[in-house]
């Protein structure tokens, strides 16, 4: 993550700050496209992982689509390049001004999550005088073994269509002359690293295939993200396998010939070239326990409060004898905490940290609580040697 020649870069700075590793996010993105390229597949990067500008025009540059969960979301896609042809829009709670201005970029699909958005979305092309390009977002009840609060796929989370509601859906959407069906979604979670979950994806979807739409071959298949990354040693894995990803769908879906397969990877694309830098302002406590105090917090990096999310951290000043400490930020908060009792080399103020893997669902997620200033952002390499590496001017 953080090779030597970065370090004097990471001194230069104003802590605390995202640090993205430019070179590591190309080598990920060409890791991707070869490997779902090989299979006809098609990603669409989930914008809501990172929507750094930079980091979007650089996805962008790869010719991947835009997975979009806000019409700004979908404003930023498009204005970071993406084509709106590519550019997918989820969400249990479009509004109708979302809903308009994405219909008016014309962008290719709309993920339909409930009977009544299907409602609002065929009024709202109507008006347009345009036809609605829309797939169901399903809710396969299908378990991601994760984290509750990114468990998206069970009965009981907010997220897609129950089989009552698909019948139902199934039933209207004949008589809403504004919307074409082309097919259908479906995003059970986050953060997994089981490929069984993903093969008990692929199984429910081919059962929900032959049950609902046997009859009407549906060209559309998006299975939606989750792919988890190696978060307690990132340096050993700094890209996640997307080939053994990818050839688990491969080998357990039973596609209706024509049928194209979408993915919508968010954290497995951007999670491992980011990391978050911070220094230490002071080392305090007595012997029962001792607490580095630094100078991010919650505010800058939420997982870890949020969801219990482990980060490594590694001290990039010091390489003393080892030592516990919980690594604590300055926000009022009992949980803003980024690690507990964890072995660092002997810390001392002034040493900078990197929490790192901090690329997905970081940045984005930053707010200025207490008044905080939002973190910066400094990049390993300037947009326009990512550019020449892909051939863009
Ligand atoms: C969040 C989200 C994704 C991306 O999930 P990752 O775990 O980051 O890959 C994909 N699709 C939808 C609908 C989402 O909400």
């Amino acid at each position: 993550m953080i090779s030597s020649k970065y370090i004097s870069l990471l001194h230069e700075n104003q802590t605390p700050f995202y640090f993205y590793n430019m070179e590591l996010l190309q080598t990920t993105l060409a890791a991707v496209k070869h490997a779902a390229d090989s299979r006809n597949y098609v990603i669409h990067y989930a914008v809501k992982a990172n929507a750094n500008e930079r980091i979007l025009k650089t996805i962008a540059s790869y010719g991947f689509g835009a997975d979009c969960v806000s019409g700004n979301e979908v404003k930023a896609a498009l204005s970071a390049g993406f084509s709106p042809r590519d550019i997918v829009f989820a969400g249990v709670g479009k509004s109708d001004q979302e809903i308009d201005y994405a219909l008016r970029k014309n962008i290719f699909c709309f993920h339909c999550e409930s009977v009544q958005e299907l409602e609002v979305i065929n009024r709202i092309a109507g008006i347009q005088g345009k036809r609605a390009l829309v797939a169901l977002r399903i809710n396969p009840d299908v378990s991601a073994n994760t984290h509750a609060h990114i468990t998206t796929g069970t009965r009981g989370n907010k997220f897609g269509l129950s089989p009552t509601e698909l019948d139902q859906a199934l039933g209207l959407i004949p008589s809403l002359n504004n919307l074409r069906l082309i097919g259908f979604h479906f995003h059970i979670g986050s953060q997994i690293t089981n490929m069984e979950v993903f093969e008990q994806l692929a199984h429910r979807i081919n059962e929900l295939q032959a049950q609902f739409f046997a009859n009407i071959p549906m060209p559309y298949l998006n299975v939606g993200g989750g792919l988890g990354v190696n978060y307690t040693n990132p340096e050993e894995q700094p890209i996640p396998n997307f080939e053994e990803y990818f050839s688990t769908f491969h080998s357990n879906l039973k596609l209706p010939m024509g049928q194209r397969v979408h993915f919508e990877l968010g954290r497995s694309v951007v999670a491992q070239c980011g990391c978050l830098v911070t220094k230490v302002l002071y080392v305090k406590g007595d012997e029962l326990k001792k607490f580095v105090v630094v100078d991010a917090g919650m505010n800058d990096l939420i997982r870890p409060a949020l969801y219990n999310a482990v980060h490594k951290i590694v001290n990039i000043s010091s390489h003393s004898t080892p030592e516990y400490y919980d690594v604590v930020g300055p926000i009022c908060e009992t949980t803003d905490c980024f690690a507990h009792d964890i072995q660092l080399p002997e810390t001392v103020r002034g040493d900078l940290l990197t929490i790192l893997s901090a690329g997905a669902y970081g940045e984005v997620m930053s707010s200025r609580y207490n008044l905080r200033e939002k973190p910066l952002a400094v990049y390993s390499t300037s947009i326009k040697e990512v550019y020449n590496k892909v051939g863009l001017t």
